[in-house]
C-alpha cells in the first residue's frame, strides 16, 4: 500500500467513527521532523463522544458474551495482525511521533507481548472461583469473581503512541469490557491505525474498540460519557482535571502520570553496565519516557569513573530522523521549551553542562548536566528530554534519601554488585516499579504490576492487578442447608447469643 493510500486508510478509520454523526471541525497532525500532515482528524465533540461510547455499550454485551475463550482467540487475531503489519505501524509512529524506527518496532513488540499475557491470564486471574466460606458461614458455598464494568474510557499521550494505551487497552478488552480510546492529539494517526486494525482482525465486535479524536474537550467529554472507568495516562496537572470531571459522575479512575525516576549507583556497581543503562534511560525516545532515568546519585567512590562513563558514551549519540540517529526531535514543540527552561534553571543556580545543553529547532542535544542544585527545576520537575543530571553522594543511603525526596513515585533503578543491597535499596525506593542492575525492565515484564505512587498516579496496568483494575469485585454466597438455629433472624432464641459469645472465647479469646 503506498504511503498516500496508509494515509487514506487512517483517517478514513478515524472518520469512521463519525460519519454518523456531524461533526465539521477538523485537525492536522504533523510530523515532528519535517513538518508535513501526516493526517487529518475529525474534533470529537461530546454528542459524538457521547454516541461512540453508546456503540461501545451494545459492543460491551456482545463481547462480555464472548467469554474468556471467545476473547481470547480475538485478542490473539488483532495481535496476529498487529505482528503482521509492525513495519507499517512503525512507520506511521516514526512519522508522527519522531521516533527512529527501531524504536517504534520494540514499542509494538512490548503492546503485542502484553496482549498475549492479558488474553492468556484473564480467566485464572478473573474467573469465578470458590473461596472459604469461614466459620460463621460453614452452611454457605462462597463465590467470588471480577466482573466486567461495561464500557472503559482510554485517554492517552503521545511518548509511546501504542504501548502506553495498550497498558490500559488489552487488560480492559481482555477483563470483558470495551473500550473508546481518545489518544494524544500529537498522535491521532496512530490511535485511529490502531482501531482501524481491530475493526480488520475483529470483525464481528468490531466496535468493542473504536477511537475518538480532538484535543483535551474530547477528552474532558469521554470523562463525562456515561464509562465505567476512566483510564488517564499522561501529566499530572491533566490527571487532577480528568479526577475532577470524572467526579461529577463518581465515575472512577486509573492515573498513570509523570514522573523524575532516578537511579542509584553504589560504590560495588559495574560502573560500566550503569553508565551504558543510565544514557539508554536518559536519552531514549529523546528523554520523552515516563519512567526515563532523570536523575543519577552515585556513591562517591565511584563517581569520576561514572561521569567518564557516560560522557564517552554520550559523545557517541546524534539526534536527528534518519536511521543512523540516536533519538528523534521532541514530539511536541512546547516540551523543547521546558527543557530549556529546565537548563537555563540547572546552569544559572550552579550546575553545568559538560555535554550538551544546545537545542536546534526540535532537535534537543544529549545533555549531561553535573553540581545541579536539588532544589533546580532540572532536579525537581519532570524534564522529558534528552538530559541527565549527576550528582555525587556520600553513599547508597543518601541516594536513597534523595531519590525519594521527591513528589512524584514513578520508577527508579539500582545498581549495585551486592543482591542483598540492591533489593533492600529497591524496596524502600518510594515508587511503584525499580529495575536492579538495568533500567525499565518491568515493563516488558507482563506479570508485573505498573503504576506509580504520588504524583505519579494511582492504579495499576499489567499483570493480574491490571485485570482487576477494569473489573469490580462479585461476591456471591448460597446457602447449602439450613442450621438448627439461624442468628440472623428474629425466631433466634435468647440463649444463642451467649452460646456464640462462649464459642468465640475459646476460638479467639486464648490470644494475647
Ligand atoms: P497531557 O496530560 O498533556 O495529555 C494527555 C492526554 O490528555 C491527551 O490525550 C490530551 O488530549 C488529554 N487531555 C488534555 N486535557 C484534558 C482534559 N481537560 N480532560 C481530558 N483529557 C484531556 O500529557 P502528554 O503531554 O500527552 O503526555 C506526557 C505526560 O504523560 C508526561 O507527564 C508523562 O510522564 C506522562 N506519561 C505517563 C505514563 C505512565 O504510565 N505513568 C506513560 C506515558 C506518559
Amino acid at each position: 500500500m503506498s504511503l498516500a493510500e496508509q494515509l487514506d486508510t487512517v483517517t478514513d478509520a478515524a472518520a469512521g467513527t463519525v460519519d454518523r454523526h456531524a461533526t465539521t471541525e477538523t485537525f492536522e497532525s504533523t510530523n515532528p521532523a519535517s513538518g508535513a500532515v501526516v493526517g487529518v482528524f475529525p474534533v470529537h465533540d461530546a454528542d459524538a463522544v457521547r454516541e461512540t461510547v453508546e456503540r461501545a455499550r451494545a459492543a460491551a454485551q456482545r463481547w462480555a458474551e464472548l467469554g474468556f475463550d471467545g476473547r481470547r482467540e480475538r485478542l490473539a487475531a488483532y495481535r496476529g495482525y498487529l505482528a503482521r503489519r509492525m513495519h507499517e505501524l512503525a512507520d506511521l509512529v516514526h512519522r508522527e511521533n519522531g521516533k527512529p524506527h527501531a524504536d517504534a518496532i520494540l514499542e509494538i513488540t512490548l503492546a503485542i507481548d502484553h496482549l498475549a499475557w492479558a488474553g492468556a491470564h484473564a480467566r485464572k486471574t478473573l474467573g469465578p472461583r470458590r473461596v472459604r466460606a469461614g466459620m460463621l458461614a460453614a452452611n454457605h458455598a462462597a463465590y467470588l469473581e471480577y466482573q466486567p464494568l461495561g464500557v472503559v474510557g482510554v485517554i492517552g499521550p503521545w511518548n509511546y503512541p501504542v504501548f502506553t494505551p495498550m497498558g490500559s487497552i488489552a487488560y480492559a478488552l481482555a477483563a470483558g469490557n470495551a473500550v473508546v480510546f481518545k489518544p494524544s492529539e500529537h498522535t491521532p494517526a496512530v490511535g485511529a491505525w490502531l482501531a482501524a486494525a481491530w475493526r480488520a482482525a475483529v470483525p464481528d465486535v468490531a466496535d468493542a474498540l473504536q477511537v475518538v479524536t480532538g484535543y483535551g474537550e474530547t477528552g474532558a467529554a469521554l470523562c463525562r460519557a456515561g464509562v465505567g472507568k476512566l483510564a488517564f495516562t499522561g501529566s499530572a496537572p491533566t490527571g487532577r482535571k480528568v479526577m475532577a470531571a470524572c467526579a461529577e459522575t463518581l465515575t472512577p479512575v486509573l492515573m498513570e502520570l509523570g514522573g523524575k525516576d532516578a537511579m542509584i549507583v553504589d560504590d560495588d556497581a559495574d560502573v560500566a553496565a550503569a553508565a551504558d543503562a543510565a544514557v539508554w534511560g536518559a536519552m531514549s525516545n529523546a528523554g520523552q519516557t515516563c519512567i526515563g532515568i532523570e536523575r543519577v546519585y552515585v556513591s562517591s567512590p565511584v563517581y569520576d569513573r561514572f561521569v567518564a562513563e557516560v560522557t564517552e558514551r554520550v559523545q557517541g549519540l546524534r539526534p536527528g530522523s534518519d536511521d543512523e540517529a540516536a533519538y528523534g526531535p521532541m514530539t511536541m514543540a512546547s516540551q523543547a521549551d521546558v527543557v530549556r527552561r529546565h537548563l537555563d534553571d540547572a546552569t544559572s543556580s550552579g550546575g553545568r553542562a559538560v555535554l550538551g545543553g544546545t537545542l536546534d529547532g526540535g532537535f534537543v542535544a544529549p545533555t549531561v548536566l553535573l553540581d545541579v542544585p536539588e532544589s533546580s527545576a532540572a532536579v525537581r520537575e519532570e524534564t522529558f528530554g534528552p538530559t541527565l543530571t549527576i550528582t555525587r553522594v556520600r553513599d547508597a543511603e543518601e541516594a536513597l534519601e534523595r531519590t525519594n525526596a521527591t513528589s512524584y513515585g514513578l520508577a527508579g533503578a539500582v545498581f549495585s554488585r551486592s543482591r542483598a543491597r540492591a533489593m533492600d535499596l529497591a524496596r524502600r525506593m518510594r515508587s511503584g516499579m525499580t529495575s536492579v542492575n538495568s533500567v525499565l525492565t518491568f515493563a516488558s515484564v507482563p506479570a508485573l504490576p505498573f503504576g506509580g505512587v504520588g504524583e505519579s498516579g494511582f492504579g495499576r496496568i499489567h499483570g493480574e492487578d491490571g485485570l482487576k483494575e477494569f473489573t469490580r469485585a462479585k461476591a456471591i454466597t448460597r446457602q447449602r442447608y439450613a442450621l438448627p438455629v439461624n442468628l440472623m433472624s428474629f425466631t433466634r432464641p435468647p440463649a444463642a447469643a451467649d452460646a456464640l459469645a462462649r464459642v468465640m472465647g475459646v476460638v479467639h479469646g486464648r490470644h494475647r
